[in-house]
């Protein structure tokens, strides 16, 4: 099923993420993962590419195992460390597992490459290829906080309607901790005529570790109430995780009582997880 049909159904949608294991010899404990989330019954689950623009030789196997488990899948794809004809290769060989749903990236610019060698320098250029190659159904990345290398919002915004333009038909929020800038930044979407769906990205913080590394990645905003929590459970392991889930469930419910539709949860391969932010949300999603 595409995607935008599921958005289009205008019923609360809650989907997860997962990453495709490095290597094969954890190809069984991912796919395990996989399974357990698949049966809560999401509405979607995405399956990353690669990390930092790398290339991920799983990320078509893991997104095939799904539809076999009866949940759509969306692949992520990134162009920035491929060449037009390996980009080619992976559409043809999502198109042949059945896959529908792409989450069209550029990735990270690896260190020390000069973007004037690359087929490759924007998200868009990849939209066009997926676009002429047709059938998919194409998702992009947007940045309530802006994109880290933008030089203004101006410029961010400018840009995301030219992504836009070329052919996404959604898009999927970079996560953020503090939901009034999600809604601001919606409001600057449509005044801006961007008028494709959002899917709000929500990411639960589950462990002391992980903030440290996702505010590196993201370089989101944490609110103060979000600080409190951190700062008070930070030497009790379960209280923590326990209070990450219910932060992230209060976003997640709280973007649905705005009339938000989508919400995707980067669930980082944890089937617990994901299992109580759905039981948290059961009343919305039923
Ligand atoms: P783009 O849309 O190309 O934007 C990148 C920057 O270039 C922005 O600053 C933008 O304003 C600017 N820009 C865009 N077009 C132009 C133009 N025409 N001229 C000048 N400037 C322009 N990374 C992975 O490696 N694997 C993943 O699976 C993955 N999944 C992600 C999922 C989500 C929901 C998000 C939000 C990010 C994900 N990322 C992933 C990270 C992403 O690849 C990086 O954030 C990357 O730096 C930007 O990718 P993009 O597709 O947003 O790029």
């Amino acid at each position: 099923m595409k995607i935008i049909d599921i958005i289009k159904a205008n019923r609360p949608s809650l989907s997860f993420e997962v990453f495709p294991p490095k290597t094969s010899d954890k190809y069984e404990s991912v796919a395990s993962a996989v399974s357990e989330i698949a049966k809560l019954s999401p509405s979607y689950m995405s399956v990353t590419y690669g990390a930092g623009g790398g290339t991920s030789k799983y990320t078509a196997q893991i997104a095939r195992d799904l539809t076999y488990l009866g949940v759509t899948s969306l692949a992520h794809l990134t162009c920035i460390s491929s060449s037009k004809n390996e980009v080619k290769a992976q559409l043809a060989m999502l198109k042949e597992l059945g896959i529908e749903n792409i989450l069209a990236l550029r990735g990270d610019i690896p260190e020390g490459i000069e973007c004037k060698n690359l087929d490759f320098t924007y998200a868009y250029q990849l939209i066009d290829i997926i676009k002429n190659e047709g059938g998919f159904c194409i998702g992009g990345a947007c940045y309530p906080e802006c994109h880290p290398e933008s030089e203004s919002v101006e410029k961010d915004i400018y840009y995301l309607r030219n992504k836009v333009e070329h052919g996404c038909d959604f898009l999927t929020t970079q996560m953020f901790f503090d939901n009034e800038i999600f809604y601001r930044f919606a409001e600057r979407l449509s005044k801006n005529n961007i008028n494709v769906p959002i899917v709000a990205g929500i990411m639960p913080i589950t462990s002391p570790i992980q903030v440290e590394k996702m505010i590196k990645i993201s370089g989101s905003a944490l609110p103060d109430k979000l600080v409190k929590l951190i700062d008070k459970y930070e030497h009790d392991a379960p209280s923590f995780k326990a209070a990450g889930i219910e932060y992230a469930s209060m976003q997640a419910r709280d973007i649905f009582d705005h009339n938000f539709v989508a919400v995707h949860i980067y669930s980082m391969n944890k089937p617990d997880v994901a299992q109580m932010i759905k039981n948290n949300l059961k009343d919305i999603l039923e």
